[in-house]
């Protein structure tokens, strides 16, 4: 089956079609660096870090360019807030981003442009736009954009300009002609970084760098294009505007990216996250308390498009969760080292099939469970595992890594995950592991001195304060009791 996705333009579900076949060329963008990234961050790169890992595991060359925002509103106040030279702040902001990405298991992309390396490739798209009668420069040191000269204007956001142009209003300062332009270049104001321009010294808008960068890294025309659904208006809808219009003929919204894709918003127990309402979270706080891995198992749970709720309740089941799984590998593991697997793509295949139809991980999921669950189920069979049962837990364990490679889950060898997810739940509840450790060995005297009326009190002892003691041929371990 051919990779179908949903794409915003058409709102409808199509197959992928590439203009060079076996490749894409993938823009997304990426984060305006002023702060910690939040939890609306990792689901969006976690999200877009699925869809390339597929598509290279379906065999696609996928060029995968996310820019870096650091020439902006918000980086210049927070730089001048602070006394910091903008630009050091954004890459400051950057690298963070990067540790942040790099906890959550995503792959860089093969290209990271920063707004900052690109300003003569802006100012030759805007000279351009002006060139061609789309953009105007009022003489304030602005240059906007016109956008009633673009017939399909609204058609990603599917409005109509009447509509948008009622919530659009001119700012002190702007010459606009018409409220929805927007402008490209904006005249230097004091305190603000600035670059030489035809127009005078001043700085990019923000929707210019992502056509003046994907046309750099990516052409004119290329094949995908995504980021957060809050992107559709303004932003991505005047990037479809400035690209055509800069590059096209016939002037149709689909000459820039050719399909678009848009994941859902991030709430926190059921409220929109926002800094006002205190129910913030960046992702290195949440990282505090959970495994990196339990949260990315969490996060594609959802489907993309979907609206994502996060609470500490659900996201510590997940961790459970993914703490079964990696105890049904290491048991497979170890009950079928030295088998050749079976031959048997079922659940490999499924789960490719599950990605294929519009990228759907929480199928993905759902598919891993069942598995799990049989999986599960003949490691815990009595007695000893026939040659067969073994090839078939050989099989399940390569093919439920394999999947995990895709999805960016199970890497782990299973006994180091099982530990820190153990360290993390520990820590939350107020665990001492060292505490643990010590009633484990006093146990362990206990038994070997027959005192079991001691040896289950020990254990009663550790169940009451949330630890739950698993006794094996090779020895006592324990979890945190879910
Ligand atoms: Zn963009």
């Amino acid at each position: 089956m051919a990779i179908q996705l949903h794409d915003t333009l058409t709102g409808q579900k199509h197959e992928l079609t590439t203009l060079v076949p076996g490749e894409v060329g993938l823009y997304v963008c990426g984060p305006t660096v002023y702060d910690y990234s939040h939890l609306g961050h990792a689901r969006c790169y976690v999200v877009w870090d699925v869809v390339v890992r597929h598509l290279r595991a379906r065999g696609y060359r996928v060029k995968y360019v996310r820019n870096f925002t650091d020439v902006d509103d918000k980086i210049i106040a927070r730089a001048n807030q602070r006394g910091e030279d903008p630009l050091a702040l954004a890459a400051r902001f950057a690298d963070a981003f990067h540790e942040d990405l790099d906890a959550l298991g995503c792959l860089r992309p093969d290209i990271e442009p920063r707004v900052s390396d690109h300003i003569p490739e802006i100012v030759a798209l805007i000279e351009l736009l002006v060139q061609k009668g789309f953009a105007y420069a009022p003489g304030n040191g602005d240059v906007y954009f016109a956008v009633r000269k673009f017939p399909e204007y609204g058609k990603l956001s599917r409005r109509n300009l009447d509509d948008l142009r009622s919530g659009a209003r001119v700012e002190r300062g702007e010459a606009k002609l018409d409220p929805l332009d927007f402008a490209l270049w904006k005249g230097a104001k004091p305190g603000e970084p600035r670059w030489p321009s035809p127009w005078g010294e001043g700085r990019p808008g923000w929707h210019i760098e992502c056509s003046a960068m994907s046309k750099k890294h990516l052409g004119d025309t290329f094949d995908l294009h995504s980021g957060g659904k809050d992107l559709v208006f303004p932003h991505h809808t005047n990037e479809i505007a400035q690209s055509v219009c800069a590059c096209g003929d016939a002037l149709h919204a689909d000459q820039y990216a050719r399909q678009w894709l848009h994941n859902g918003f991030v709430g926190i127990d059921d409220e929109k996250m926002s800094k006002s309402l205190g129910n913030f979270f960046t992702i290195r706080q949440v990282l505090e308390k959970f495994d990196a891995e339990g949260l990315r198992f969490f996060l594609l749970g959802t489907h993309y498009r979907r609206d994502f709720n996060f609470s500490d309740l659900v996201l510590g089941e997940a961790e459970l969760r993914l703490g079964y799984l990696y105890e049904t590998l290491e048991k497979a593991d170890r009950l079928s080292a030295g088998a050749a697997p079976a031959a048997n793509d079922t659940l490999l295949e499924r789960c490719r099939e599950a990605l294929d139809d519009d990228f759907g991980t929480p199928q993905v999921l759902g598919l891993l469970a069942e598995a799990f669950t049989a999986a599960n189920a003949l490691c815990d069979l009595k007695g000893k595992r026939s040659p067969g049962q073994q090839a078939s837990l050989a099989a399940f364990a390569a093919a439920a890594r394999t999947v995990g490679e895709t999805m960016g889950l199970l890497g782990r060898p299973p006994r180091a995950a099982l530990l820190a997810l153990r360290g993390k739940a520990a820590a939350r509840r107020g665990i001492d592991g060292a505490a643990v450790e010590a009633k484990l060995a006093e146990r362990t005297e206990a038994r070997r001195a027959k005192d079991f009326a001691r040896s289950d009190a020990i254990r009663d002892e550790l169940l009451t304060g949330g630890v739950a003691i698993m006794d094996s041929p090779e020895g006592t371990t324990w979890k945190v009791a879910g």
